[in-house]
């Protein structure tokens, strides 16, 4: 959520800032701004612009003010203070020639405004962020980073920042607590970014900095400290991201490039990770904690939006094949609600980025009292990942399409893993781990065949984008699959979805359906096939129209529903590795025919950095 991109150096500024801003745009794209000390002048140039970096890109064509080796850029997700060029970053004080960029949220801002207006100072923003540019002005003494450090000793909440200073031209200060940050560390150059994203194409030398750390960059230098100046070292790594993994590839969509290559994303999730001749599974991450984790009495599962999803599933899991008692609770409830956590439990916080703030908190919360905490991410070196005792990476490559779908399958996938890991050591054979295993093996290839049907998946869709209303029905393994569709749909096409059990419906949404009244069904072959067959009946009787995903071979169903989309058969635990790729498509089908953004949809961000 939010784009930062810092960059010092001897090169031209704007083109490395620009660039960095389109590579980082997923993270919000409501403004954009950038400053630059102009190289001939000594003066900060700042330029801001409402909608797409792309406006900001042409705000800034052809001026020559705009070029010098020192500047900030960002791309903003409001928070506080509508989407107005005033409210846009970079944000100015009003003494020093001083800017500031900032991702996150400064929460004790309002105290600390009128604080400053006392001291005289003239506000021009609603923005919380403008209020830190100002404290920073008000202590500012001559040494930039003495001041950002005495000003973040003063505010509570998340931030990730940048900023710089007319005068002192050779240096850029930087610092972060809650919100992510990384320092790409190039030949006389640093290129400062959210995420590695906006780093790769200049160096793969970087770090990513720690809550509280404070880093100093000149031309030649490197300092790094904390708030109360107390030198840190940083951990320096190699960023293992490929340009191409960024791009579109001839796609017209991230989030379409995604979909597709959940195939080989999949095989990358389990290469490596499935003995089947020895029936185990080989998860390295969480070797040094198999006593511990065979021993659990019990798993929480938090996360938020579709990665909570995956979690449901996963509890599902956890319980049926390993019979451990397993509960999943939304990150940002579980943090605040003072919840009991006993001896022997063990947390699983499940997060795309490893950034999601709400999950890091609760997080934070379980590991305070004593749970055992693991993560299940994508992002390597990511926070939460840095924050947990171990972990399984998804391994599916970078994801910037803002609705997520291959880290989710790759969700279920490593949770699928994890289940087994533990189920084989509490009371599983290994042949019926190695047969579950198997299955597991050949999710790609099945996922290829529902892929191989996108253009009918395309066609049944474009025959309902009319409703305004849909609903989203499946039971067990397959109830957090209708609530994943449901989201899917929400997020980049807007139309309202619900979903929920299939059972739970005639308990009141059925007042909802009216004659032709889209209602996809998730009924594969399973325990609870019949129960979902007779509730189909239920719909299909009050004239809803009834979309089915079903298993290949079943030919009852075509019967019944109206539209049938047909999965290949799997067992019943992973099948919504399965059945959740139709929604997906479907999803992403009726953005584009109701001519949505999908990469960019309305309201959302990548990465949710704030609480
Ligand atoms: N809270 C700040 C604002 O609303 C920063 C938001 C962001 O992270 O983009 O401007």
């Amino acid at each position: 959520m939010c784009g930062i991109v810092a960059y010092i150096g001897h090169r031209n500024a704007k083109p490395i800032l620009m660039e960095g801003l389109k590579r980082l745009e997923y993270r919000g794209y409501d403004s954009a701004g950038m400053a630059i000390l102009e190289g001939t002048t000594g003066r900060l140039r700042t330029d801001r612009a409402v909608g797409r970096v792309a406006m900001l890109e042409e705000k800034l064509e052809g001026r020559q003010e705009f070029e010098g080796t020192l500047g900030v850029a960002h791309t903003r997700w409001a928070t506080h203070g509508g989407v107005t060029e005033a409210n846009a970053h970079p944000h100015r004080d009003d003494r020093h020639g001083l800017v500031l960029i900032h991702n996150g949220i400064i929460e004790n801002y309002a105290a600390l405004k009128t604080y400053l207006q006392e001291k005289g100072h003239r506000f021009t923003s609603e923005t919380d962020t403008e209020v830190l540019a100002m404290l920073i002005s008000e202590l500012y003494e001559g040494d930039l980073e003495s001041a950002v450090q005495g000003a973040l000793r003063e505010v509570t909440g998340a931030y990730a920042i940048a900023v710089i200073c007319e005068k002192e031209p050779d240096t850029l200060v930087v610092a972060r607590k809650g919100s992510p940050l990384m320092v790409g560390i190039g030949q006389g150059e640093y290129v400062v970014a959210s995420d590695a994203s906006a780093i790769v194409a200049h160096t793969t030398q970087a770090f990513a900095l720690d809550d509280y750390n404070v880093v100093k960059l000149t031309r030649s230098s490197l300092s790094t400290s904390d708030i109360h100046n107390t030198p840190v070292t940083p951990k320096v790594t190699q960023l293992e991201i490929d340009l191409q993994e960024i791009e579109l590839g001839g796609y017209t969509h991230f989030m379409l490039k995604e979909i597709f290559e959940q195939p080989k994303a999949l095989r990358a999730c389990v290469s490596g990770r499935l003995d089947i001749r020895e029936g185990r599974v080989v998860l390295g991450g969480l070797a040094a904690y198999a006593k511990e984790l065979t021993k659990t009495r019990r798993i929480v599962l938090t996360a938020q939006g579709t990665a909570l999803h995956a979690a449901m599933i996963g509890r599902y899991m956890i319980e049926d094949l390993a019979k451990v008692p397993a509960q999943t609770e939304y990150a940002s409830e579980f943090r605040y609600r003072n919840p009991v956590i006993e001896e022997g439990t063990v947390v699983i916080a499940v997060s795309q980025s490893g950034e999601t703030a709400d999950t890091l908190a609760a997080l934070h919360e379980a590991r305070e009292r004593g749970a055992l905490a693991l993560g299940v991410i994508n992002v390597v070196g990511s926070t939460i990942a840095r924050d947990t005792d171990a972990g399984v990476y998804l391994r599916v490559g970078p994801e910037i399409g803002v609705a997520s779908t291959k880290a989710f399958t790759g969700q279920v996938t490593a949770l699928s893993m994890i289940t087994l890991f533990l189920a084989r050591k509490r009371l599983m054979s290994a042949d019926q781990c190695a047969d579950l295993m198997r299955e597991l093996d050949q999710v790609p290839d099945k996922i290829q065949r529902i892929l191989d049907q996108a253009q009918r998946i395309a066609r049944i869709t474009e025959r309902y984008i009319e409703r305004e209303n849909w609903l989203f029905l499946g039971r067990g393994y397959n109830y957090p699959t209708a609530l994943e569709g449901a989201l899917k749909l929400k997020e980049i096409s807007y139309i309202h979805a619900e979903g929920m059990p299939a059972a739970e419906m005639k308990h009141g949404p059925i007042a909802l359906i009216n004659e032709g009244m889209p209602a996809v069904f998730i009924a594969n072959r399973g325990r609870q096939y019949d129960k979902v067959m007779s509730n189909i009946q239920e719909v299909r009787s009050r004239g809803g129209h009834v979309i089915a995903v079903a298993t290949e071979g079943d030919e009852q169903i075509a019967r019944l529903a109206q539209d049938v989309i047909y999965v290949p058969d799997v067992a019943e635990p992973i099948s919504p590795l399965l059945t959740v790729v139709p929604l997906q498509l479907m999803a992403y089908y009726a953005a584009v025919a109701r001519g949505h953004d999908v990469d960019k949809p309305r309201n959302l961000a990548k990465s949710v950095t704030v609480e």
